[in-house]
């Protein structure tokens, strides 16, 4: 599930059926230059410093994987414009005002980048994150998602969430009542099919054979807070009736480490990633040749940043 943080992003307010407003997140138009900055690791904010070396990720969709460093063989669309972006420096965020680098967490606005230039990723299914309120803007992935999906992706400030539909709905959350994704798959189809799903076949070749009309999956809702904190959201009632699903195969390469918490803890931005990456392999029935890579856009790239400034410190 993920780890991480919020990403405060004031914008307007909504009513939600059950008549609770909520704020959600938009993009807007991109601010213009400030002055040049220097280049260096001192030009990311400090909730981008810091790398671990991360272990590869093992799962039953994709087994190559194992044998790969961390984040390499991705299909993603050309760094060159966080390149030129952090030549420049920070930009003073058109909306708020902060000085940031390639964009505003706090606002979601992309920052001194081409717009066009940043990927932008179609999903299979639309993804809710639920944030805390308390938690610190600068430290969550989680806006990665709506930066590079906005039109698949809304971010929720808790408390204000809204009603979910459970038949169509699941939950990425680790604990006793978690199923394996291959479970919430098979659980999925047996409610639309009221329990009536089994053929006798093999459950990963039903699986594949059933294809997506099988799986009347229509969101994911991924929690986005510390560890410590999320148990206050996973625990509110409007979350109980959701199906919870916990994928457990897989190691964060966060920079930013969790005290006391296993590696399989991930980072927003990586579980969503890892999520639709096995949702198109065994949801859909489908060849994965890099459709969601680009969710890992921002992520790659700083993640390659401060793995660099961590060599080089390490030299001096
Ligand atoms: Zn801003």
């Amino acid at each position: 599930m993920s780890a991480l943080l919020s990403v405060g992003c004031r914008t307007k307010l909504r009513l939600f059926p059950a008549a609770v407003s909520c704020r959600r997140l938009q993009l807007k138009k991109e601010p213009t230059l400030s002055q040049d900055q220097s280049v260096s690791m001192s030009s990311l904010d400090s909730h981008q410093q810091l790398s671990a070396g991360c272990r590869d990720k093992s799962t039953a969709a994709d087994s190559e994987e194992c044998t790969r460093p961390p984040l390499q063989g991705l299909q993603l669309a050309s760094h060159a414009v966080l390149d030129r972006a952090r030549q420049r420096g920070r930009v003073s965020c058109s909306r708020c005002g902060r000085n940031r680098m390639f964009f505003c967490y706090n606002c979601c606005l992309l920052l001194g980048t081409d717009k066009e230039a940043v990927p932008r990723v179609q999903l299979p299914v639309k993804i809710d994150i639920i944030k805390h309120l308390k938690e610190s803007d600068g430290k969550s992935t989680a806006v990665h998602a709506k930066l590079l999906a906005p039109d698949d992706v809304t971010i929720y400030t808790y408390p204000c969430i809204p009603d979910f539909h459970t038949e169509e709905v699941v939950l990425v959350f680790p604990g006793p009542q978690a199923v394996s994704f291959e479970d919430m798959l098979q659980r999925l189809r047996d409610r639309s099919s009221n329990g009536s799903g089994d053929s006798g076949e093999p459950r990963p070749k039903r699986l594949r054979a059933e294809g997506v009309q099988a799986t009347p999956l229509k969101k994911v809702v991924f929690i986005d807070s510390t560890w410590n904190q999320t148990n206050e959201i996973s625990t509110d009632e409007r979350l109980q009736g959701l199906l919870r699903v916990e994928l457990t195969s897989r190691k964060t390469c966060f920079w930013r480490s969790q005290h006391g918490k296993p590696d399989t803890y991930l980072a927003t931005i990586e579980a969503i990633y890892y999520f639709l990456k096995d949702f198109h392999q065994l949801g859909l029935g489908l060849e994965y040749h890099g459709e969601y890579d680009n969710l890992l856009f921002f992520y790659s790239y700083l993640h390659s940043l401060v793995n660099s400034a961590r060599r080089a410190a390490s030299r001096s």
